[in-house]
């Protein structure tokens, strides 16, 4: 077999929200990285949309008091989220929302530059925000553009099919190209960025071009956390569409997701 050969140091795979953001910050860490897509503009965050969809971060009005650790407490709350990750994600909160703000995705202010929010999921502080259904596109889109100003290498049409581990420790993977070319990337640092399980989704809410790869990873030896953990809500099947509105109305009358949907499907 022939192979087409690429050494670096972080390989990033997928170009929605969570890889571009991740090869972006690493590049201003300094560490040399390389993007690998299976399709530049396949994935969820490019290509779903829903009512509203939320971005969710600590609360910024003067009059809505928030902090680190209760934003810790509310994630781990639900024993779906581990403490330490939640710790993580409520102290790079603001870092992230406001990396977001400057690359130009328009989450909305009031006329005094406060990001007002609303309350979404359970919240109990009004921490979501949006910038309307294709948020997620927004994001997707000028966090590409860093990359692009960035001059990170984004190679396109490559699909990973495998994880290539040397003593239990990442290694590389390989990748097929569209001309059932083979790639192998030989790495230190593996960012699987895939996205969501694409098949459980597949006949209710993810677009068509969000196929996941999660798979490779369990194969690898990865251990897997929380798996248990699912969201579901209404959804229209045709013209794919989330109806996120459920949630709202599920946690302002204090009813369950589920009581919320039934309650509306009736009406
Ligand atoms: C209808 C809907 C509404 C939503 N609303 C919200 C919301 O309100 N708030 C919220 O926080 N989240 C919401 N989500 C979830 C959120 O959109 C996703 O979790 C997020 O966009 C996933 O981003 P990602 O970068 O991890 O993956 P994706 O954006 O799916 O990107 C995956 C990338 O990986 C690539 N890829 C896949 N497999 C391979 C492979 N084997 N080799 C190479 N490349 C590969 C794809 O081409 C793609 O570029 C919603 C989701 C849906 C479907």
């Amino acid at each position: 077999m022939k192979y087409q050969c690429h050494e670096i140091n972080t390989l990033v795979v997928g170009t929605g929200c969570a890889g571009y953001n991740a090869a972006d910050w690493l590049y201003d860490l300094k560490v040399p990285v390389m993007i690998v897509t299976e399709g530049r503009k396949m994935g969820t965050s490019r290509n779903t949309g829903s009512d509203k969809q939320t971005y969710y971060k600590i609360a910024l009005t003067a009059d809505n008091k928030d902090s680190i650790g209760e934003m810790t407490d509310t994630l781990a709350d639900g024993i779906g989220v581990h403490g330490d990750l939640a710790l993580i994600e409520a102290a790079n909160s603001l870092k992230c929302f406001y990396k977001l703000v400057n690359l130009g995705v328009p989450f909305p202010t009031n006329e005094y530059g406060e990001y007002v929010g609303y309350k979404t999921d359970h919240d109990p502080k009004q921490r979501a925000t949006s910038a309307g259904p294709l948020t997620s596109k927004y994001m997707t889109e000028c966090l590409e553009e860093s990359v692009k100003r960035k001059k990170i290498s984004v190679l396109d049409h490559i699909t990973i099919i495998k994880i290539i581990t040397k003593d239990g420790k990442v290694a590389g993977a390989l990748g097929v190209d569209k001309g059932n070319e083979f790639h192998l990337f030989s790495c230190q640092n593996l960012i699987l960025a895939t996205g969501g399980p694409a098949a459980v989704y597949k006949d209710s809410v993810y677009p068509a071009s969000q196929s996941g790869m999660t798979g490779i990873a369990l194969e690898a030896g990865a251990r897997a956390d929380n798996l248990q953990e699912w969201q579901y809500g209404l959804a229209s099947v045709k013209f794919r569409w989330n109806v996120s509105s459920i949630e709202r109305l599920a946690s302002e009358r204090g009813m369950t997701k589920q009581a919320a949907s039934f309650k509306a499907i009736q009406k």
